[in-house]
């Protein structure tokens, strides 16, 4: 299948190629151009690119998300601790011979050029992080995910906190009402393996009816405590995943579709396993055997991640399928979905607020404590959720906005194409070299 692809690509360029000097005899010029980066040169790249993702990883426990590539690259990186300033200037050399390099006319090479210039420097700028270079909060978004969120002001999230007010009125503040309203609707602990295991599994077969999925995938499901994180899929190659949910907070009923979408199916697992099979495995190119976790493909992932809870479940169908399917199983009232989603919708809507507080306290204007109560006071979380708030963005610091203007960047790329065409615009973001900069 890699052969054959790689020959099909061949006989396309060449015919470009010919193509292009019949236009050029016959305007009387000769053509000396080149055609644009090889798959050879781009290769050659590529393999000293995931020696130093590898690299950095020996400084930086969360910087390899995951790696599935020759195991003795990883076992030489174990071995030798390239120091960062070192790091630093093999990858500005990287970064200059692609930068010598013409992009490729071919549209997936193009992207493969890109991605690699653009994956490279936010390499450079992680490692220069991990040497005590400080970024506002704006300047690292950029850097590391290609993109800036907006900013939003106090008012706009206290117009939606009005609005949740009359949805849920009663004694205490509207964060206080809206946590006690949802104890109705937490997944008994005893029911959440089954009840994760049925939304899966509905996930699973939504997303097959549009994208074909490799034999053998499959994932295994873990619960476990004391992360700062809610889910994680940790994609082990050969189509495999191990998908996390943290129990450390109670688990409200949403949580069901949306992590089972989000880790596995349309999500991470299925993003990470079509660019195994489409890049790798029949195209032979090793730097997706590596996924940085700071990185512009950070953004797509998540961004893809999240709205494909929507593209597996369009319009009402989610409280379709959960009143009368899931409800019952997890022993919930399913005449409360209705309700419980709306007020979920308006409660999505302040999402932003957590790059607002992230964003205020990365930049040294609030502290810690501060940051938790702005993010209980505009964003409802509950005192406990804004301290595991926190205690992320410690950890991955302005990662936060991948997942809501990650969501939004995708959508407007998706929706932009015609209703029946927006599963092939959400799969081709999945098997493509796609960043940030290319949905814009
Ligand atoms: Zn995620």
């Amino acid at each position: 299948m890699a052969y054959h692809y790689r020959m099909h690509h061949r006989t396309v360029f060449a015919l470009s190629a010919l193509l292009a000097i019949a236009a050029s005899c016959k305007s009387g010029e000769s053509d000396s151009r080149p055609a644009g980066a090889s798959t050879a040169q781009l290769d050659s790249i590529a393999e000293p690119y995931v020696k130093l993702v590898l690299a950095v990883g020996k400084h930086d426990a969360d910087y390899v998300d995951a790696y599935y590539g020759p195991p003795e690259w990883r076992t030489a990186a174990d071995s030798d601790t390239v120091a960062l300033p070192e790091i630093a200037s093999r990858a500005a050399a990287l970064s200059a011979r692609l930068d010598s390099l013409t992009a490729p006319s071919d549209t997936l090479l193009g992207l493969r050029h890109s991605y690699l210039k653009t994956q490279l420097r936010a390499l450079a700028t992680r490692v220069s992080m991990l040497q005590g270079k400080k970024l506002t909060f704006d300047e690292e978004s950029q850097a590391l995910y290609d993109a800036v969120a907006p900013t939003h002001p106090e008012s706009y999230f206290q117009n939606i906190i009005d609005s949740l007010g009359v949805m849920l009125p009663g004694a205490g503040t509207v964060s206080e009402r809206f946590e006690r309203y949802r104890t109705q609707f937490v997944i008994p602990a005893a029911k959440l393996d089954t009840v994760f295991r049925t939304a899966i599994a509905e996930c699973k077969a939504r997303t097959l009816k549009h994208i074909p999925l490799p034999e053998g995938e499959e994932f295994k499901l873990e619960f476990v405590t004391d992360k700062s994180w809610s889910g994680y899929n940790w994609y082990q190659g050969n189509y495999k995943s191990l998908i996390q949910v943290n129990t450390d907070l109670p688990i409200y009923i949403d949580r069901a579709v949306d992590l089972a979408c989000h880790e596995g199916y349309p999500g991470h697992h299925v993003y990470n396993l079509l660019l195994e099979k489409n890049l790798v495995k029949d195209r032979g190119w090793k730097e997706y055997t590596v996924y940085p976790l700071f990185s512009p493909q950070s953004l797509i992932a998540e961004g893809s991640a999240n709205y494909g809870i929507e593209m597996a479940f369009p319009g009402d169908e989610r409280v379709e399928y959960e009143r009368r399917a899931l409800w019952p199983l997890a022993g919930l009232d399913s005449t409360q979905a209705e309700r419980y989603y709306r007020i979920q919708a308006l409660f999505g809507r302040l999402s932003y607020a957590g790059n607002e507080a992230a964003r205020r306290y990365l930049n040294g204007e609030i502290d810690a404590a501060a940051a938790a109560t702005w993010l209980t006071t505009y964003g409802l979380s509950s005192p406990a959720r804004a301290q595991q708030r926190i205690r992320f963005v410690d950890q991955y610091r302005s990662y936060v906005i991948n997942y809501n203007l990650g969501k939004d960047i995708v959508r407007t790329y998706v929706e932009r194409a015609p209703a029946e065409s927006r599963w092939q615009a959400f799969t081709a973001i999945l098997t493509s070299p796609r960043l940030p900069g290319d949905l814009k």
